[in-house]
């Protein structure tokens, strides 16, 4: 779908201008034209294993607090399943929502 690159505004593939400004239409809107600012993730918690960590996503999920999951040694996943258990798994959220997920992590974890 074709937009407008002033006026953000979607219209149908056959229109090729901006029947607004007269502007050419843009196929989509690059990242740069887009205002949202990105977000910022902070350290939320580190857990002892994945699991913790795919438990208390899914809790955020709920809240709809976005999170990443990060292995602290990526490497280890490939092959070495052996040692997997000595991961370290950090969990990352948005500062915006770090006070909300904090909460939701207690609630889920306690004091892991
Ligand atoms: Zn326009």
């Amino acid at each position: 779908m074709p937009f407008c690159p002033n006026c953000k505004f979607e219209y149908k593939p056959e229109v090729k201008f901006c029947p607004d400004c007269g502007e050419a239409l843009v196929a989509e809107l690059t990242s740069q034209e887009e205002t949202e600012e990105p977000i910022n993730y902070v350290q939320l918690r580190r857990v002892p294993s994945r699991l913790y960590a795919e438990m208390l996503q899914e809790a955020l999920k709920k809240q709809s607090i976005p999170c990443l999951i990060q292995a602290e040694d990526a490497g280890l996943m490939l092959g070495t399943l052996g040692t997997a258990t000595t991961l370290k798994v950090v969990i990352w959220v948005p500062q915006k929502l770090r006070a909300k997920a904090e909460e939701i992590a207690f609630q889920i974890l306690g004091e892991i």
